[in-house]
C-alpha cells in the first residue's frame, strides 16, 4: 500500500488484509530512533519516569488516566519484562502528561507475534523482537488502543488528509520550534491512510527524533479523539 500523497518514505507498512482497523504491525526495523538522550529539555534527565517534559516547568499540562498491566509477566523472559516495563512507563507518562485520555491497557507477550499489535479494546501484544520494545513503538500501539485506525476514521479523512477541526487546528498552529526538523514535519496538515497518520504517528521507531515527536504524537491522538467524539455526537 502506498500513499498517493507523495509521502517521502511512507513511514509505515501494513500487513495484508489489515484494512479498516484490525490490529496491525509496525514497520519498525530495529532502528531505535531517539532515546532518553534526545530529550528536548536539557537538564531534565528524568529517565523512564520523565518528570521534566519539554514545557520545562516540570508540571504536566494534562492529566490522563492511562494504566497498564502486564499479563502473565511472571512467565516472561526477564529482559523482556524489563525492556517492556521501561518503555511502557515512559510511553504512559507521556500520554498522561500530554492528554486527558484514559484507558486500561493489557500487555501481552507472545513469541508468535512478529512485531507489535495494538487493538482498540486495550490489548497490546508484543513478540520477541526487542526492537519494538521502545517508547516510540509503544506509544504508536497505545495510539491504536485510543482509536487510531478505528471507526470513525475514514469518515474524517478526505483526499488522505485528516479534516477533523481539532487536528487541523493543532497542526496548523504548531510553532516551528515545537516541530521535528525533517521536511514533512513542517506540514500544516496531517496525512492519514486506513490505519495510520503522519507526521507524528510514530509509525517507525526512527520517527522518534526529539521529545516533540512524542508530545506531538500524544496531542494529535488527543485531537483525533476530539474529532471522533464530535463525529459520533452528530452521526
Ligand atoms: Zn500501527
Amino acid at each position: 500500500m502506498n500513499s498517493a500523497g507523495g509521502t517521502p518514505s511512507a513511514p509505515y507498512y501494513e500487513e495484508a488484509g489489515g484494512a479498516g482497523g484490525g490490529p496491525d504491525d509496525q514497520g519498525a526495523d530495529g532502528s531505535s530512533g531517539g532515546s532518553s538522550g534526545s530529550r528536548a529539555n536539557e537538564g531534565a534527565d528524568a529517565g523512564a519516569m520523565g518528570s521534566g517534559g519539554a514545557t520545562g516547568d516540570g508540571e504536566c499540562p494534562y492529566s490522563g488516566d492511562v494504566k497498564y498491566r502486564l499479563n502473565g509477566a511472571e512467565n516472561w523472559p526477564e529482559d523482556i519484562r524489563e525492556k517492556l516495563s521501561a518503555a511502557l512507563e515512559e510511553a504512559v507518562w507521556y500520554y498522561n502528561c500530554y492528554s486527558d485520555l484514559s484507558h486500561d491497557l493489557t500487555i501481552n507477550y507472545r513469541d508468535g507475534v512478529p512485531t507489535a499489535e495494538g487493538n482498540v479494546d486495550g490489548v497490546i501484544s508484543f513478540g520477541s523482537d526487542r526492537g519494538y520494545m521502545v517508547v516510540a513503538t509503544v506509544m504508536h500501539e497505545i495510539g491504536h488502543t485510543m482509536g487510531v485506525g478505528y471507526y470513525p476514521w475514514q469518515e474524517l479523512i478526505e483526499d488522505q488528509r485528516w479534516v477533523g477541526p481539532a487536528v487541523v487546528e493543532y497542526i496548523t498552529n504548531l510553532p516551528a520550534e515545537q516541530r521535528d526538523p525533517d521536511m514533512y514535519s513542517q506540514r500544516d496538515y496531517i496525512t492519514a491512510d486506513n490505519q495510520h497518520f503522519w507526521p507524528y504517528g510514530l509509525n517507525q521507531a526512527s520517527e522518534h527524533q526529539s521529545e516533540w515527536s512524542l508530545i506531538n504524537h500524544v496531542r494529535i491522538v488527543a485531537a483525533i479523539n476530539e474529532d471522533k467524539d464530535a463525529y459520533r455526537a452528530t452521526h
